[in-house]
């Protein structure tokens, strides 16, 4: 049979050559098109939730498939990263990448960075009150905080480039392993506001203490730490004290970028909005 894509010759039910399906006048009835219809949507959901189980119960597990050539089974690390951002997107209201404009000028180490008089001054030029812009700052937070989670991707490719270049890897697989990473921080962080957060907010009635924070950071890093053992260990396959040192070090300096992330994005607001 003859490809009607290519042309190629060839007996199988896909063409080797550039991948078309065998064509077959049947695929035009109505029910084969409403079939192929609901079956993509359903494969998408099988392999979304395949993906994200492997991410969760088998740290390394899915960049070492995909580096190695395991990749059918699997969605691709960015399209993956893309639809769990869009679910974390959707389902949570308030999340450790962002903070109220009341929490900057209010609390350290935020006030250290002269947070109250920039607001001030922004306040003066606006001519608005502190009220209303404290509204059009917390709406554009939100959107914003979930928007920019994909520069946290190039960063963790630097670092783990950085602590495992001499593995002479290619700078794609560390920058897989680091799109693996972020999606799954962004599934931690999703749970921990159903879990942490939220009952939080309700029991206690406040959206920001400095005592949960940092209660909220030391069980954060640990399972970071824990989860990058053992992804580190199975993904770069480093010896255990290595990788111990590594796991360690970029589970106890997450917070820090988290909160020059949350800095780059009150500068952001305040002066690019
Ligand atoms: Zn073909």
């Amino acid at each position: 049979m003859v490809c009607k894509s290519c042309e190629n010759d060839h007996q199988e039910n896909y063409c080797p050559e550039c991948g078309e399906k065998a064509f077959n006048i049947k695929q035009l009835s109505l029910k084969h098109f409403i079939e192929e219809t609901f079956e993509g949507f359903i494969h998408f959901d099988n392999k979304l939730f395949r993906t994200i189980k492997i991410l969760i119960t088998k740290p390394g597990q899915l960049s070492l498939d995909h580096t190695e050539g395991r990749r059918v089974k699997y969605m691709k690390p960015v399209q993956l990263f893309l639809v769990v951002n869009l679910i974390f997107f959707f389902l949570t209201a308030s999340n450790i990448f962002s903070l109220r404009l009341q929490n900057y000028i209010s609390y350290k180490p935020f006030t250290n960075y002269n947070t109250r008089q920039l607001v001030k001054h922004k306040l003066a030029k606006s001519q608005l009150s502190l009220a209303e812009y404290e509204q059009l700052f917390n709406e554009k937070m939100t959107s914003n905080s979930k928007e920019f989670i994909f520069i946290f991707i190039p960063f963790y490719g630097l670092v783990f480039f950085l602590l495992f270049f001499w593995r002479k890897r290619f700078f794609t697989e560390h920058l897989v392993f680091a799109v693996h990473f972020t999606t799954f921080i962004l599934i931690l962080v999703l749970v921990e506001f159903y879990v942490l957060s939220l009952p939080f907010n309700l029991i206690f009635r406040k959206d920001y203490s400095q005592s949960f924070d940092n209660f909220y950071a030391i069980f954060t890093t640990i399972c970071i730490s824990v989860y990058l053992f053992f992804a580190m260990r199975k993904f770069y396959k480093a010896n255990i004290y290595w990788t111990i040192i590594t796991a360690v070090a970029t589970g106890y300096y997450f917070f820090t970028f988290i909160q020059y992330y949350r800095m780059l994005l009150f500068f952001k607001i305040l002066y690019l909005n």
